[in-house]
């Protein structure tokens, strides 16, 4: 696996079927990372961003590649999320990066969270504008394997109480096996979003649908209006017609993903399980980019539902828009 920088001709080939009459001229990505290596350890990184800096011009320039003749106006950032990472480093490094980008994009940022980071020093973050949410991760709950987590052992009460104090977004990636289908997860998100209403939930990657099976999940969710989802890195048209189906696309905000959108590959529903499958480990280069795989995902689905032009204007901006309040600014 490797962080793609080049397009084939089979990528433009399958560029132009996803993006030619359907991805509106202007996009916001919701759901984008940054990358610097003096905050990680090295060994828990993917050795195909291992010592790379991804800031926010190395990220639009590369989203640019896909979308062409789109203007990128800004994206929702937050760092990639490794197990040991300094989260209050490269939060502050981040934030810098941001202040520069805002010249000339609109563009906000999450801070990376664990459980027991410091609570006070992250609400002075909020309050000074420097994050409009937060970005908590299953690796930061606990040392060995956090794949079966419950929700509030990665995102405890006090990210969701910080997030409702200041209409926050709180970027939930689900784990359990079962995801959004899982009843524990729904138990906590039903009793937690409910509890804290301003805090903007949005449950990352379709509700971790990257098997398709677990997105109907999305529908014991949808009574509640702070709950949202991102298409990010879903290669399954499946998983994001339920989510649009379920939520409607005034609920569902496009994202890439960036790094993870130009890795060669995709992400299939195999049984009770979803299984990545990578260009370099088949040898195979007819394969294309997850990004690429995942906006024809997001046209099949629209295009099976019926949806208009004001609906997929809203999943690629004005929902980003609104929630961010660029408009505002
Ligand atoms: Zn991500």
């Amino acid at each position: 696996m490797k962080l793609e920088t080049e397009l084939t001709s089979i990528d433009r080939d399958l560029i132009a079927a996803a993006t030619e009459g359907f991805v509106p001229a202007r996009v916001i990505d919701f759901h984008a990372h940054v990358v610097h290596p003096d905050f990680y350890a090295a060994e828990f990184i993917s050795p195909a961003l291992r010592g790379k800096i991804i800031d926010f011009s190395t990220y639009v320039a590369a989203i640019q590649q896909f979308l062409p003749q789109r203007s990128i106006d800004g994206a929702l950032v937050f760092p990639y999320p490794t197990r040991r990472d300094d989260r209050p480093g490269v939060n502050r490094w981040m934030f810098a990066d941001l202040k520069n980008a805002a010249k000339t994009h609109s563009v906000a940022g999450l801070a990376l969270v664990g459980p027991g980071d410091d609570q006070a020093l992250i609400a002075e973050w909020f309050t000074a504008g420097q994050c409009v949410g937060l970005k908590p991760y299953h690796l930061f709950a606990k040392p060995g394997d956090t794949l079966q987590c419950g929700v509030e052992e990665y995102a405890p009460e006090w990210m969701w109480r910080l997030c409702d104090q200041h209409r926050g977004i709180l970027m939930l990636h689900l784990v359990k096996d079962a995801a959004a289908l899982h009843p524990d997860n729904q138990e906590a998100l039903l009793r937690l979003a409910k509890k804290y209403p301003a805090c903007q939930v949005i449950l990352a990657h379709a509700g971790r649908s990257f098997n398709h099976r677990n997105t109907r999940g999305l529908a014991a969710l949808a009574g509640l209006a702070n709950i949202f989802v991102d298409t990010s890195a879903i290669t399954e048209a499946e998983s994001l017609k339920i989510a649009l189906a379920t939520l409607g696309p005034a609920r569902v905000f496009f994202g890439t993903d960036y790094p993870v959108c130009h890795f060669r590959g995709r992400c299939v529903t195999a049984g009770n399980s979803a299984q990545w499958i990578y260009a370099d480990d088949l040898g195979n280069p007819a394969m294309t980019l997850v990004g690429i795989e995942s906006l024809l995902s997001l046209r099949r689905a629209a295009e099976d539902l019926g949806l208009n032009a004001a609906d997929i204007q809203r999943i690629f901006y004005d929902n980003a828009q609104a929630m961010l309040r660029f408009g505002a600014r």
